[in-house]
């Protein structure tokens, strides 16, 4: 039997994942929950899965559910408590289904113990990519992508030579605002920019997804994960959302991954890796789907997926602020702060400012993320 600690359970990745793990049956173990604030989810999902370890990282919220939380499960608090619960327990994969650049410190101790990584959090790689994967390497830590696309491209290159990769092709849905003039993104409203047409994700991404900073990030996770240059990693609008990407090889041949637009596959793939699992999860049938259609992205309309492969190129610190910046103005259009079309403009201006010191130690990662933060909470 495995066993799973999962940061950021009541998420929409960490609420998928338990779903697997549930299906999976007896072969996969929840030891460790961890939270920021949703603890009427945890207490139930505490009852269920009877882990050994929980972690609460707003403390008020914790001290309303500690007598709640049965004797015999340890319970951790605040953002150290995170850390805490990630060394404090016996597992073999870790879930990293956080949100947010808080994500990559408790994913670190998990890398430094070995451990399998089944990564949904993006924002790990883009910030702190070169730092992670040489981590893993001296740990014999193993990532396996749980973000859709890398899954796709991970299934794609088994039994593959990454030499022969001539390059990667992202496919992105385009989001909400696909067909809209970019007029429309000074107008756009939360509600609008939440509605995405075909996944079901917290709201970070979701509105990441209506940027495509999403893609973006995902161009920059990839080169971390594969370890090829950006002028080999392409991105192409797809929004049926079918062919989650592809691989063309220098022989030109192009293999895909297909399936529905639901995240409990790239998890299972994840958690079974090498292995693949029967399971109840609805079946793709392309009968009924008829059309599945590709175009380029418009750069000039989405110009955050143009900074993201800017920052890529500067390379260094470059990614944490572009992360970092990306982040607060996300932040700030959801409490009603700025626009929509406000975002890519203050992810510039952060870029501008703070330009890469061409490190990429932890300790640099953390001081541009900060003063990257400082700044931008500081523009409308
Ligand atoms: P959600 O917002 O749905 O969930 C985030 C989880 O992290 C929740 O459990 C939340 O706890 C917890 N959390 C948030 N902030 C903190 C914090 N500061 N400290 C401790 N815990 C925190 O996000 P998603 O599940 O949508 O996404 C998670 C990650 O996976 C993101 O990096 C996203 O980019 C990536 N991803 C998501 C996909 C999806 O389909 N959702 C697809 C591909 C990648 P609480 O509930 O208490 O707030
Ligand atoms: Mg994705």
């Amino acid at each position: 039997m495995k066993k799973v600690f999962i940061l950021g359970s009541t998420g929409s990745i960490g609420v998928n994942s338990l779903k697997v793990i549930e299906n999976l049956n007896d072969e996969f173990k929840v030891i460790g929950l961890t939270v920021n604030s949703n603890v009427d989810l945890l207490v139930e999902q505490i009852k269920k899965y009877n882990p050994e370890i929980v972690a609460i990282r707003d403390k008020s919220s914790a001290e309303k559910i500690k007598d709640l939380v049965p004797n015999d499960v340890k319970l951790f608090t605040g953002e150290k408590g995170l850390i805490e619960a990630a060394v404090s327990c016996d597992y073999d994969i870790f879930i990293g289904a956080m949100v947010g650049f808080a994500g990559l410190a408790p994913t670190i101790e998990a890398i430094k113990r070995g451990k399998r990584i089944a990564l949904a959090n993006k924002e790990t790689l883009v910030v702190a990519g070169e730092f992670v994967t040489n981590l893993c390497r001296e740990n014999q830590a193993e990532i396996l992508p749980v973000d859709s696309e890398h899954s796709a491209i991970y299934q794609c290159l088994v039994g593959e030579n990454l030499s022969e990769v001539e390059k990667l092709i992202l496919t992105a849905s385009g989001g909400p605002f696909l067909n809209k003039e970019k007029s429309f993104f000074d107008i756009a409203t939360i509600d609008e920019a939440l509605n995405h047409p075909n996944w079901k994700m917290g709201n970070k991404i979701t509105i990441d997804s209506a940027t495509l900073m999403n893609k973006g990030l995902e161009v920059i996770e990839a080169k971390w994960l594969f370890g090829l240059p950006k002028e080999k990693i392409d991105v192409v609008i797809h929004p049926q959302s079918i062919i989650h990407s592809l691989v063309q090889f220098v022989d030109g041949s192009v293999k895909a991954q297909l399936g529905l637009p639901d995240m409990k596959l790239p998890i299972q793939y994840a958690l079974t890796f090498p292995n693949r699992t029967q399971n109840y999860f609805t079946r793709t049938d392309l009968t009924e789907i008829g059309t599945l259609t590709f175009t380029k992205p418009d750069y000039s309309k989405f110009e955050c997926l143009k900074l993201a492969y800017d920052a890529l190129e500067c390379g260094g610190t470059a990614p944490c602020v572009l992360n970092a910046a990306n982040e607060i103005a996300v932040d700030k259009f959801l409490k009603k702060e700025i626009k929509f079309s406000h975002i890519p403009g203050i992810i510039y201006s952060a870029l501008n400012k703070f330009v890469s010191n061409g490190l990429s130690d932890l300790e640099s990662i953390f001081e541009y993320d900060k003063k990257t933060r400082e700044y931008v909470r500081t523009l409308n």
